[in-house]
């Protein structure tokens, strides 16, 4: 047999982790490196957090899971937390991204359904988009790469130029139940929705009674220096999806609406065996705590702030390898003139740096987002000698 028993599905490359310290992970031949991808923006608050193992530990200890079929005093708390910090009136939990978009897109067709018109169930996405790798998140991508092998697609969704408020205007037909967009595209390349594009979106939604759906799976839960990056565009979605860094590490995610946008949400609608486990709930309450307060977030701008700063004037070093830098609060990236992923290899192989390469020749900057002065001085000091070793390498 040539099949390795892990089935071969993603390009996984030697660093072999085993465990985690503040923003580094430390691999089994006992490599340090400095962790600016974090779970490619999961783990939020660093590996190996107090706060956030002690929760787990305890609910561990207490109760690890029970069926939806009875009440969850736990899933009430943190549905509660995040109706407080939020646009949404109501929550529905998953355990990972995919889900939680695939929740969203069922609570966009069903208001329809429940309005009498089941004739509305396509969604407008955008070109680059990722929504996740089940079937009904490739088919909301654009992305052919992910859609190889896997025809037929699922129908009801049709693509747009992100960041184009004319094409998906001229797109809205008959069938449209509204739109799925990411804020800033990650998979796709840090590109960021223009406030003219996200706020368009908001007043066609609203003009065509059309369900505004925000996937913030990569960008939420204080990535971009507000709980949500929707609350930087002065709009609110009726539907959203957050994962990823909202448990901190432990699968987590939720599909976040308002009571409008969820009429037709009702019993047997939907469900999950694991979804809102005690433990993903104990995970996801403790982040919230941490990440709601005030002093936290404007740390989270204020670090991003000082990355973006640093990596303009950086980047002027190096004309012949970047174009820019994008991004908001701490979800970065460096544009670049050539294919990312060499440099991305070389920054962790040589120089104990890791970083994530994205679309659109894109170097995707992650970090915890409890990164401080002492870490942001080691990421210079590391991409610093990382760059200039590769302009000097057959590589460049
Ligand atoms: N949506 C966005 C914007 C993402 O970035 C991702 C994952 O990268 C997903 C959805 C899918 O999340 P998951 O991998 O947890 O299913």
């Amino acid at each position: 047999m040539s099949i390795p028993p892990l089935m071969p599905v993603y390009p996984r490359c030697d660093v072999r982790p085993v465990r985690g310290e503040h923003c580094h992970l430390i691999s089994e031949d006992g490599s340090r490196y400095l962790d600016f991808a974090a779970g490619i923006a999961v783990n939020l608050l660093g590996h190996s957090d107090e706060r956030l193992i002690g929760a787990i530990q305890r609910q561990a200890a207490t109760l690890m899971h029970v069926s939806n079929l009875y009440g969850s005093p736990q899933q009430e708390e943190l549905a509660q937390k995040l109706v407080r910090h939020s646009f949404a009136d109501t929550v529905f939990f998953t355990n990972s991204g995919a889900e939680a978009v695939e929740a969203c897109i069922k609570t966009a067709r069903s208001y329809h359904h429940a309005g009498g018109q089941a004739e509305r169930f396509e969604l407008i996405t955008f070109n680059n988009a990722f929504h996740g790798r089940t079937m009904a998140t490739i088919s909301a991508s654009n992305q052919a790469k992910m859609h190889k092998g896997f025809a037929p697609l699922l129908p009801g969704f049709r693509y747009c130029e992100f960041n184009d408020l004319t094409a998906a205007k001229n797109a809205i037909g008959p069938n449209t139940a509204g739109f799925l967009v990411e804020p800033i595209q990650g998979e796709g390349g840090v590109r960021v929705a223009s406030k003219a594009f996200l706020r368009g979106l908001r007043a066609l939604a609203d003009e065509h009674d059309l369900m505004l759906v925000l996937d913030e799976v990569q960008c939420g839960v204080g990535r971009t220096g507000t709980l949500y990056a929707y609350e930087q565009y002065g709009i609110h979605p009726d539907i959203l999806a957050t994962a990823k860094g909202i448990g901190g590490g432990f699968p987590l995610g939720a599909c976040l609406s308002t009571e409008k946008a969820a009429r037709g949400m009702t019993f047997g609608a939907h469900g999950s065996t694991y979804g809102g486990n005690p433990l993903a709930m104990a995970a996801g309450s403790a982040v919230m705590d941490i990440v709601t307060e005030e002093v936290f977030l404007k740390q989270v701008a204020h670090a991003g702030e000082m990355v973006r700063k640093g990596l303009e004037q950086f980047i002027g070093n190096y004309t012949g390898l970047f174009e820019g830098v994008r991004g908001l609060g701490l979800m970065l990236g460096l544009k670049m003139k050539v294919e990312p992923r060499p440099l991305m290899q070389h920054l962790r192989d040589r120089h104990g740096l890791l970083t994530v390469a994205a679309g659109d020749m894109t170097l995707r900057l992650l970090p915890p987002l409890v990164i401080g002065e002492t870490e942001i001085a080691e990421f210079y000091e590391r991409l610093s000698d990382g760059c200039a070793s590769y302009a000097l390498s057959d590589a460049a």
